[in-house]
């Protein structure tokens, strides 16, 4: 049975915690296959909140094969916070795998990321300082720490002496920060290594017996498209590839195992920290959609700039991600609004006009919006069956994005609640079972 992806689709936040949440009670096994714990996910079950960093959300299922993949780096110290959390509320983490390929963000990564967030000013990335980025950046200059490292003492006090040879000097000098001391911190992280050392496997070769076996494979996406390290709108990016074909690399299977990839979108747009956004609502609308949005970030509780929906963003995501559907979520959010445009091209400083996402970096700098205003639904999306219930200018909307995409909306959120979704064909057909 091949394996299904679920990715953001815009620029993270689009609520593929409660997608992923959803499909995995039709998945035998969660994987995510990039990022760091700069990815809260937000899942509401039974009026209970649960914010997840590093763990897939599949762990709030009993059962389920959870799987942080080679993709991902892990702070093993917010790790380990994360999972003595859930344990102290009654779910297990027995079934969690992290791979032994992953990075590790160490302390001097997360000193280094506020250091040079502070001295970049105005040009800050808006980066969640956690330290995600320096230890992407250690990985590919081939001197990071990976997991299997921590649980043998003798290479780990070998690679810290390496690695604090040099990062202690950029501490000291370039950032006047305090050095750090090897064997403090050899001590420090042997500890937590004991503590996750019954948690680390060969999670690629899982992955591949689970999908020989038939089992249902979901793996996670963490941000979004427009975050890509490679096809984002860089620099204000993140430091790994969120689109789908990464989700192959991320978990150590070919992009032969996958056939569905399902993105999340926002029934309109939300992005955090510094960066290009043509879409971004003026006026009091933007106040209206962050508060009925409640769009502040889970991990760092910042206020999120809101814009109306972008379909040449989205047509960009169908084209990098291969999406073969899309889940369309926070609907209900625009039911306050009489009016809403939807962006259908940019128009170009040069007076020409795109329906296509610009390659080149100043031109997106300076694309200005070209909408269509559809007319807004303005009553409540409260208990609707499936989506043929939806008002009839509800329908219209996700329709426009269909014909506009050229991509099926399989799914609608209508509510934070994991009850309110309504689907075109079942929750299991779209998790890539039927
Ligand atoms: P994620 O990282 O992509 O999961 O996104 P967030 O952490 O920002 O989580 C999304 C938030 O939106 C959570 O609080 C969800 O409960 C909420 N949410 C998800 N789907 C919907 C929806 O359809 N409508 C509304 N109003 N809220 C939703």
């Amino acid at each position: 049975m091949p394996a299904t992806v679920i990715v953001g689709a815009q620029w993270g936040d689009e609520g593929k915690g409660k997608i992923v949440d959803l499909l995995a009670q039709h998945s035998d096994v969660v994987c995510r296959y990039q990022g760091g714990p700069n990815a809260g996910h937000t899942i509401v079950r039974d009026g209970e909140t649960f914010k997840l960093h590093h763990v897939p959300s599949g762990v709030l299922y009993e059962g389920k094969v959870c799987v942080v993949g080679p993709g991902c780096v892990v702070d093993p110290e917010l790790l380990v916070r994360e999972l003595d959390e859930l344990e102290a509320r009654g779910i297990s983490t027995a079934d969690l795998r992290v791979s032994g390929n992953a990075h590790v963000i160490m302390p001097w990564h997360v000193a280094i990321d506020s250091a040079s967030e502070r001295r970049l000013g105005q040009l800050q990335i808006g980066t969640t300082r956690r330290g995600i980025g320096p230890a992407y950046a250690d990985k590919s200059a081939r001197i990071g720490i990976r997991v299997q490292d921590m649980l043998d003492p003798k290479i780990l006090r070998q690679k810290f002496e390496t690695a604090l040879a040099e990062k202690n000097e950029i501490l000291v000098r370039v950032y006047r920060a305090a050095p750090l001391a090897v064997e403090d911190l050899a001590e420090r992280v042997e500890t937590l290594a004991a503590r996750l050392r019954p948690y680390v496997a060969d999670t690629s070769l899982l992955v591949d017996h689970a999908l020989n076996e038939g089992r249902r494979v979901l793996l996670e996406g963490a941000q979004g498209t427009l975050l890509d390290l490679d096809h984002g709108t860089y620099p204000f990016v993140t430091s790994s590839n969120p689109t789908a074909g990464a989700a192959a690399t991320g978990t150590g299977i070919g992009p032969t195992r996958i056939d569905t990839v399902v993105g999340v979108a926002k029934a309109y747009v939300t992005r955090v920290g510094e960066g290009p956004f043509p879409t971004e609502i003026q006026g009091a609308d933007h106040a209206r959609v962050r508060e009925l949005g409640a769009e502040y970030g889970t991990t760092t509780g910042r206020e999120r700039r809101c814009g109306w929906l972008d379909l040449v963003a989205l047509r960009f995501a169908v084209r990098v991600n291969g999406l073969t559907s899309l889940a369309m979520t926070k609907l209900d959010v625009l039911s306050a609004f009489p009016e809403l445009p939807v962006c259908v091209r940019y128009r170009l400083p040069d007076g020409n006009e795109t329906s296509e996402f610009p390659a080149h970096q100043s031109d997106f700098h300076h694309a200005r919006p070209v909408y269509e205003s559809l007319p807004g639904w303005e009553e409540s999306l409260d208990d609707l069956g499936d989506l043929g219930d939806l008002p009839a200018a509800a329908r219209r909307y996700v329709a426009f994005v269909e014909d506009a995409l050229g991509v099926e909306v399989c799914m609608v959120g209508t509510g934070p609640d994991r009850e309110r979704i309504l689907t075109s064909r079942g929750l299991a057909a779209v998790a890539g079972s039927a």
